[in-house]
């Protein structure tokens, strides 16, 4: 239906993916597919109205593995590598969108990914083709908590704390997507209120300066209480079999390729 929000998780993983390079842990050579995965992305679909969360550095085989052609716009969500290096991948969505994407992301983040990849922000040049990507940057004001529409997709940013850094969280209808945080100030809980779908961080079992671990991930969802929620930016350490098996009722772990529609 024309107001379904359908979300697909591209991918789930922490920064270096899983499997990891090299580990011979039982995760990493597991034969079960929702053990691997790539790094951390969604696609958010309302009204025919696509919003690519970052583009992860897996961005080209996410691209594949769902046939996605294009977007109509995408939000970064902070400038770490794990979720802006695929940007390049983005040629062949100018190229089937035949315009620049808009790029959203806060004013912290853009100024760091803005003139790391200078190239994909120039204008572009019709008589070369989609030679590079082709975005536009727009800051998201999320000192004010300004919603942005992607069509007639409304986005409501929220602050999160990620370390020292900000990283934005989306909240789109009753579904909100919080990955890459270890606290939420109280403006995020309070957007986060009756949200229906929840896909957060947790990255592990033992507590990190930068991420929600399992205890906290699970402490932050009895408090703000969606009827579902989803973890994500998961390490090698969880098995998704072992883990599913030992989470309370309506939390589950995700896994690459998961769908999610909200009507
Ligand atoms: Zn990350
Ligand atoms: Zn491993
Ligand atoms: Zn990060």
């Amino acid at each position: 239906m024309g107001n379904d929000i359908k979300i697909r998780v591209l991918g789930c993983g922490a920064s270096a993916g899983v499997p990891l390079i090299g580990c011979d842990c039982a995760v990493c050579r597991s034969d079960n597919p929702k053990n691997q995965r790539t790094r951390v992305s969604i696609l958010i679909e309302q009204e025919g109205q696509r919003l690519l969360v970052d583009t992860s550095p897996d961005l080209r085989q996410q691209c594949l593995r769902h046939d996605i052609r294009t977007v109509d716009a995408i939000c970064f969500t902070h400038a770490h590598a794990d979720h802006c290096h695929g940007i390049d991948d983005l040629r062949p969505l100018n190229f089937h969108r035949g315009s620049v994407i808009p790029a959203y992301g806060d004013p912290v983040a853009m100024e760091e990914i803005v003139p790391r990849f200078s190239y994909a922000f120039k204008p572009p040049v019709p008589e070369y083709g989609w030679f590079r990507p082709a975005l536009e940057a727009h800051l998201v004001d999320v000192e004010n908590w300004t919603a942005f529409s992607v069509g007639n997709m409304r986005v409501q940013p929220f602050p999160q704390m990620h370390g020292k850094l900000t990283t934005l969280g989306l909240r789109v209808g009753n579904f909100a997507y919080s990955t890459d945080v270890h606290h939420l100030p109280d403006k995020a809980r309070e957007i986060l209120e009756g949200v229906e779908v929840w896909i957060v961080d947790c990255l592990r079992r033992g507590a990190s300066p930068t991420h929600a671990h399992l205890d906290l991930t699970l402490e932050w969802i009895s408090q703000v209480k969606p009827k579902r929620a989803i973890l994500t930016h998961m390490s090698h350490e969880f098995d998704y079999d072992a883990l599913k098996a030992e989470l309370p009722e309506g939390v589950e772990p995700g896994y690459d390729g998961m769908e999610i529609v909200l009507s």
